[in-house]
């Protein structure tokens, strides 16, 4: 997805992506914010969840023993990234080897900043290193 020439129907899909986004983004901030306590849940914020990425993400939020704190401010910072690589078109390329990610994982992490292979690639080298340090 470049920011050129975008068709109409990309122009949607970046605007429905963006929209992810920024409930997400909400989200983040109020789990941020310390409402561990109240009982809002990312349903009662972002409305009925239709599709599955929506659906895992509001999973993974349920169990907060699971979701630490230093996760949400990582994913928090990583949905700020996306918003901003929208506001200036370059949203949907790898920061790695600048190809465009697939759109498919674009739906199940709009905040992806690597395609899967640099992803995978990335991890492989994190793991990689903090074995050593173990
Ligand atoms: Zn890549």
């Amino acid at each position: 997805m470049s920011a050129k020439d975008l068709t109409d129907s990309q122009r949607m899909e970046l605007k429905k992506l963006a929209e992810q986004l920024n409930k997400k983004r909400a989200f983040l901030e109020l789990t941020i914010a310390g409402n561990e306590s109240s009982d809002l849940t990312y349903r009662d914020i972002v409305g009925e969840v239709h599709d599955t990425a929506d659906e895992s993400f509001a999973s993974s939020l349920s169990d907060t023993q699971a979701y630490s704190k230093c996760h949400v401010i990582n994913t928090l910072s990583d949905v700020n990234e996306a918003l901003q690589r929208i506001k200036e078109g370059r949203y949907g390329r790898c920061i790695d080897c600048k190809k465009d990610i697939d759109s498919s994982r674009l739906h199940a992490y709009p905040e992806a900043k690597r395609c899967l292979i640099c992803k995978e690639k990335y991890e492989a080298l994190r793991s990689h290193a903090i074995g050593h340090r173990l």
